[in-house]
């Protein structure tokens, strides 16, 4: 395995009621499609970071 470079970790919510996942920068997985690698343990999203420096909630 390992972390390809290019891989960014978004700041995302899982949507009770859909399963989908979406992303403060606006991206959305759909069920099962989602990477399960931490949604919160490293967000190298650049732009989910500025969003959450704005205060954008999900
Ligand atoms: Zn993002």
């Amino acid at each position: 395995m390992g972390r390809k470079g290019t891989d960014v970790v978004h700041i995302g919510r899982r949507s009770w009621w859909s399963g989908k996942v979406r992303t403060l920068c606006g991206l959305v997985y759909l069920p099962g499609n989602e990477q399960e690698q931490g949604w919160f343990t490293r967000i190298t999203c650049p732009a989910c970071k500025a969003a959450e420096k704005r205060g954008v909630r999900l």
